[in-house]
């Protein structure tokens, strides 16, 4: 089920109990049973959606009070528990800062949107007045620096890159120098994310990753993936320690739980979501207006 259907399905669900003369258990449970399978067909992880469940059951029926309006509160509930489902409130978000270098460093599996929500990211900075430069550190597939180097041409965007220099360890440590001597603020390393060999891509993750000292990782998951967002975030998180997630594709038939588990998983924050292929189609995410959205 695509996000959007499964807001519809939620909202109809909470509807439909509020409609009721009465909100009895019988009428509860079926709430709960609709908005969990509603959740499950939207690739959220089983265990997720039964704490979900039990919280949600509790904070229904603790307020047994007369006089406590059950509707309202039913709909509060709800609201509040899909907020936890995507608010990360261990980790705090990386904020740059101007008049400094912030690097931040780009992890993700090929075909996730990287290089398309470097650029993305790098605009928004730029947008708000911070000197930006994107680095190409991906020298395993060809072709990786030329649709960087096109992205970043388009946007305006400084860029930095090699078609001779094969280490990616070197090229981003290259290009983060060179754009800190020209006192960059925002530095912007996109790396490789082949399919083949994983352990290798893990371990030059952790290498460039030593060398450029980014202040903030991010990764950038496809929203459309499903189940396999939560192993694919897991083993990027041991091998580079993202601070943040960027969620690519939500405009499409995401189902989006998938990716909305890898939060849980990894206990990162979600930063960013993609909404297009178009140089603009980036909005900063807040659980509260994200949830809000998703019910309509
Ligand atoms: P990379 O291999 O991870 O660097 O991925 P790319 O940046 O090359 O993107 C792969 C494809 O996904 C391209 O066709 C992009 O236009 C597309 N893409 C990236 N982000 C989004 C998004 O938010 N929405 C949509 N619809 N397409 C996206």
């Amino acid at each position: 089920m695509v996000l959007a259907d499964l807001g519809k399905r939620i909202n109809s669900a909470v509807s439909e109990v509020t409609k009721a003369n009465v909100v009895d258990q019988t009428a509860v449970d079926g709430l709960l049973k609709e908005i969990s399978n509603a959740l499950i067909e939207a690739d959220v992880n089983v265990k997720l959606v039964l704490n979900l469940r039990k919280k949600l059951k509790a904070t229904i029926e603790k307020e047994e009070k007369p006089g406590v309006n059950k509707k309202k509160l039913i709909q509060k509930a709800v609201f509040d528990e899909l907020c936890d489902l995507v608010d990360c409130k261990e980790t705090e978000l990386y904020k740059p800062k101007k008049k400094k270098t912030n690097v931040i460093m780009f992890v993700g599996l090929q075909g996730a949107g990287k290089t398309t929500t470097c650029t993305k990211l790098a605009v928004y900075y730029q947008r708000r007045g911070f000197k930006v430069g994107m680095v190409c550190a991906d020298t395993f597939r060809a072709g990786a620096f030329d649709q960087l180097k096109q992205n970043a041409t388009k946007a305006k965007i400084p860029y930095y890159g090699s078609y001779t220099e094969a280490d990616p360890v070197k090229v981003a440590s290259d290009g983060v120098e060179k754009f800190k001597k020209e006192k960059f603020e925002i530095i912007i390393v996109d790396t490789s994310g082949r399919h083949r060999q994983e352990s290798e891509l893990f371990a030059e993750m952790i290498q460039i990753g030593e060398a450029v000292q980014p202040n903030q990782t991010i990764m950038v998951l496809d929203a459309s993936i499903g189940q396999a967002a939560e192993s694919q975030s897991r083993a990027f998180k041991e091998s580079s320690n993202f601070g943040a997630i960027i969620l690519t594709k939500m405009d499409g038939h995401a189902k989006g739980g998938g990716a909305i588990s890898a939060v849980a998983a990894t206990h990162t924050p979600i930063a960013f979501i993609g909404t297009g292929e178009h140089i603009n189609d980036l909005e900063s995410f807040t659980p509260r207006q994200f949830v809000s959205k998703l019910l309509g």
